[in-house]
């Protein structure tokens, strides 16, 4: 019989013989795939909710598939966090089961629950089983994924994703990076996020495209797949930031690089001062996009577009933004900073068991408020100046974002990394205080050269009144830096 609604996988009903994953020597073609994500997804079919060990692995890919196809939402689960944390999503999520790797041990917290390793039959070959009937697709509206925001902010919180957004997202993103099934991916992030697994995995299984993965991330993994034929390269900005460090001392990494159809940033805001090396060295322009495990994607640079660093481009087909003032009201005026607001089939539905934070999330016209805030260019580009709860600095009557002041500083000589926050201060309301990586420990920039620096880049205002040292700057599995636990 056949599924009243389309498939998320075209691809994979036709069984073709095309390279769909490949996990360093480990790989599977469509049928391949086909063949083992169904076979899963008949043993998992009656599963209430599944969690996934997220680990970069071929199994991880094929127990995500496996669950879309049986129609189990299934929550990736990061294998790095630590008991507590992930007692805490397991206690929320409450999966019947946990798809694993064979062999994988898991923490305390799994154990208690079904386990159901994810096995298959190894490299895909032309013997490879004939395709199973694949289950009929769920309706779009049945929840896909659970997937938990990074915590960056706050604890986790887990967002659940209907079908039809992901299917939404993908398809937005293919008319804006003129996606298509002969892309090759180049794919060095975890698993367990919207980056990795929805945009990185499932995009290009969408597409009918292929996927590489390097495992762990390396600037020399990316510079041999790029040299070997793939096309896009998906990556955080602390992955584009070692590049930007390799590219003057690695004459062939600029060359794969040039060759690249599509270099994307995201996840946080790429470093205008990385974003003009890698264009310096490579004649190539990363474009940024923006999006949050709420809202999947909201905008991008499109591929005919014209990437212009420090912005993410301009709201994704089926994507209503607006920016607010603090009553809530449309901003008038271009220069002024607003939160972000958005609207669409993108969106998730709700809050897993948080009924209060997701009717806090929306207005009452059903736009998500995202907490990012932003101006926009001429020409409608959204240029982020940060998140409303850490990168606004109330200061001398300004709001200044850190944003921009953070930009400024990694261009000065001598700062390697560099993260701004706000502090309580009697006079100005709040003080600018600048956390600085230097390049040298034992000759770090001047406080007072830093301030001059920023005060004639930007504005007097802006400059920072207290700078602090630090070896490493604290930051997540993606890169992001931790703000909250910036403090003296
Ligand atoms: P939590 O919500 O738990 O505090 P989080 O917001 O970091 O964590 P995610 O949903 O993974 O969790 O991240 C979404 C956020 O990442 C956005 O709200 C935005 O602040 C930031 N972000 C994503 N892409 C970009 C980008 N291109 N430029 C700037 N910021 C970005
Ligand atoms: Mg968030």
């Amino acid at each position: 019989m056949s599924s009243p609604h389309p498939p998320l996988f075209p691809s994979l009903a036709t069984g073709q013989d095309l390279p769909a994953l490949r996990f360093g020597e480990r790989s599977l073609t469509y049928a391949g795939l086909a063949a083992a994500a169904g076979s899963l997804a008949g043993s998992i079919g009656s599963e209430r909710r599944v969690a996934l060990w997220a680990t970069p692995t071929l199994e991880t890919a094929v127990g995500v598939v496996a669950a879309l196809l049986a129609g189990v939402p299934v929550v990736p689960l990061n294998p790095k966090i630590g008991e507590g944390e992930l007692g805490h999503i397991v206690a929320d999520s409450a999966p019947t089961a946990v798809l694993v790797a064979p062999g994988d041990e898991l923490p305390a917290p799994l154990r208690a629950l079904k386990r159901t390793d994810i096995t298959f039959a190894g490299n895909s070959t032309a013997a490879e089983p004939a395709v199973p009937a694949l289950p009929g697709e769920p309706g779009p509206e049945c929840p896909a994924l659970i997937v938990y925001t990074s915590g960056t902010t706050g604890p986790p919180k887990g967002a659940v994703l209907p079908r039809r957004a992901l299917s939404t997202t993908l398809d937005a993103l293919e008319d804006a990076w003129q996606w298509t099934s002969d892309d090759v991916l180049v794919h060095g992030l975890p698993l367990f996020h919207v980056h990795g697994l929805i945009l990185g995995i499932l995009g290009p299984l969408r597409r009918g495209g292929s996927v590489r993965h390097l495992g762990r991330f390396s600037v020399e993994g990316v510079r041999q797949e790029l040299s070997d034929g793939a096309t896009m390269l998906f990556g955080v900005p602390t992955m584009y930031h070692r590049i930007a460090e390799a590219l003057p001392t690695d004459p062939g990494l600029a060359k794969a690089l040039s060759g690249a159809r599509l270099l994307v940033s995201g996840s946080a805001a790429l470093p205008v001062h990385d974003h003009e090396r890698i264009a310096a060295a490579t004649g190539r322009r990363v474009i940024e996009r923006y999006g949050m495990t709420e809202t999947l994607m909201n905008t991008s640079v499109r591929a005919d577009g014209e990437p212009r660093a420090g912005t993410v481009g301009v709201p994704l087909g089926g994507v209503e933004l607006r920016l607010v003032d603090e009553a809530g009201a449309e901003t008038s005026d271009r220069q002024e900073v607003g939160e972000i607001e958005v609207r669409g089939p993108n969106l998730f539905t709700e809050y897993l068991n948080r009924p209060d934070a997701t009717a806090a999330a929306f207005t009452a016209d059903g736009f998500f408020r995202t907490g990012d805030m932003a101006v926009r260019d001429e020409d409608g580009y959204v240029r982020i100046v940060g998140r409303k709860a850490t990168d606004l600095i109330k200061s001398g009557g300004y709001k200044i974002g850190a944003g921009e002041i953070e930009n400024a500083l990694l261009e000065y000589p001598g700062v390697r990394e560099a993260a701004v926050t706000g502090e309580p201060d009697d006079d100005l309301g709040e003080r600018i205080v600048a956390w600085i990586v230097p390049t040298d420990p034992e000759q770090p920039p001047l406080q007072r050269d830093l301030a001059d620096h920023v005060a004639a880049q930007l504005a007097p205002h802006k400059r920072p009144r207290t700078v602090r040292y630090l070896s490493e700057l604290p930051r997540n599995d993606m890169g992001k830096i931790m703000k909250r636990s910036l403090h003296a």
